[in-house]
């Protein structure tokens, strides 16, 4: 009786890397609207573009677009709810091309 082949046996030294969210390291894959780093904020999402840009990992190329994409998303509408709208003094705003 033998030991049924185990593709893990003792050939494979190296564990394969679990996979793991480029962005937030901490869990599997998962779309980047349920990550951990978008949910703490821009804050957090840019520090993490940043490690992204100097790892230039191509593996991660389109993960990066995607958090950019998304932190401008993000910023952009903080901006909008945070900073008055500016108020040109001779000049008519037309805000219903804001909505
Ligand atoms: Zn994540």
């Amino acid at each position: 009786m033998t030991a049924p082949q185990n593709v893990n046996g003792p050939q494979a030294t190296i564990p394969p890397q679990p996979a793991l969210c480029p962005v937030c390291r901490l869990k599997p894959p998962h779309p980047l609207l349920n990550c951990g780093v978008v949910k703490l904020g821009p804050m957090a999402m840019k520090s993490t573009i940043e490690q992204l840009e100097r790892e230039n990992n191509p593996a991660h190329r389109q993960i990066l677009d995607q958090l950019r994409t998304l932190y401008s998303n993000v910023t952009n509408i903080a901006r909008r709810m945070s900073a008055p709208i500016p108020m040109p003094l001779n000049e008519v705003i037309d805000l219903t091309s804001l909505q």
